[in-house]
């Protein structure tokens, strides 16, 4: 089964988004709303000339916050992608968004979700940002058990409840922790969870400083546990059926589906 999920934008792809997107934070931005779709929103009449005051990653959004308390949300979905380039650097096609500082300009392709609010954690329901440093790891947990008949593979890709996790880190995550992601979140324990965010916490980061990433079970099925040495397995989980992978050697418990 293609796992197309698993192309989407993770949260540390973001966060290098917005590191990017730095240069043009301190700076008044020209902005532009190329795409008819973007034009719609009225964005380049309330934004133009404004201060960019910061930008940031919170779960798979990036935010960016101009003079006057706007907070413009971008989320990227499966397809929507920044760059930034020099200013007037010739392109063709018609992005959603451009926004021109002096010497840069950052350029929005495909952005599906582009919304201007006034506090972004509230139009974004996120829950607590899995890269923040140190992440709050008690209101996470809070959050999650909450919903304690939920399977916790499922659970912790939910972004009211952790924000950031996508599906590869999810399944490195509770592989780390030796955490079946078919067990429901009330059958973990305290520590277990803390586990589990945690190395979600520690690979993201380490991606984002560069690390590159070493899969234990994501695409690996078929492949044995570099652990344990049993099969790795894959199955659709939650909702959206996104692909959930473990290993049925260390990663025991839940309902496991039946092979
Ligand atoms: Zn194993």
């Amino acid at each position: 089964m293609p796992d197309y999920a698993a192309d989407m934008p993770e949260g540390d792809s973001l966060h290098r988004a917005a590191n990017s997107l730095q240069v043009l934070a301190g700076q008044r931005v020209a902005v532009e709303t190329p795409h008819p779709r973007a034009a719609g929103k009225q964005l380049a009449e309330r934004l133009d000339g404004r201060l960019l005051e910061s930008v940031e990653a919170v779960g798979k959004n990036l935010l960016l916050h101009f003079e006057g308390g706007l907070v413009l949300r971008s989320h990227l979905r499966m397809t929507g992608r920044w760059r930034v380039e020099p200013r007037g650097a010739k392109r063709t096609g018609r992005p959603w968004l451009v926004l021109r500082g002096a010497e840069h300009e950052a350029v929005l392709w495909n952005g599906p979700v582009l919304e201007l609010g006034r506090d972004a954690r509230s139009v974004a329901g996120l829950g607590p940002d899995i890269l923040a440093s140190p992440p709050d790891l008690d209101a996470m947990l809070g959050r999650l058990r909450a919903q304690p008949q939920r399977a916790v593979g499922d659970a912790i890709l939910d972004q009211r409840l952790v924000a950031g996790i996508g599906n590869m880190w999810k399944a490195e995550a509770l592989w780390a922790a030796r955490v079946s992601p078919w067990r429901t979140v009330a059958d973990v324990t305290d520590e277990e969870l803390r586990d589990a965010l945690d190395a979600a916490h520690r690979l993201m980061q380490g991606r984002l400083d560069g690390a590159r990433p070493l899969h234990r079970v994501y695409r690996r099925v078929g492949r044995a546990c570099s652990r344990c040495g049993a099969v790795i397995r894959s199955y659709p989980q939650g909702e959206a059926a996104r692909l959930a992978y473990w290993c049925p050697g260390c990663q025991k418990g839940g309902r496991q589906p039946s092979a």
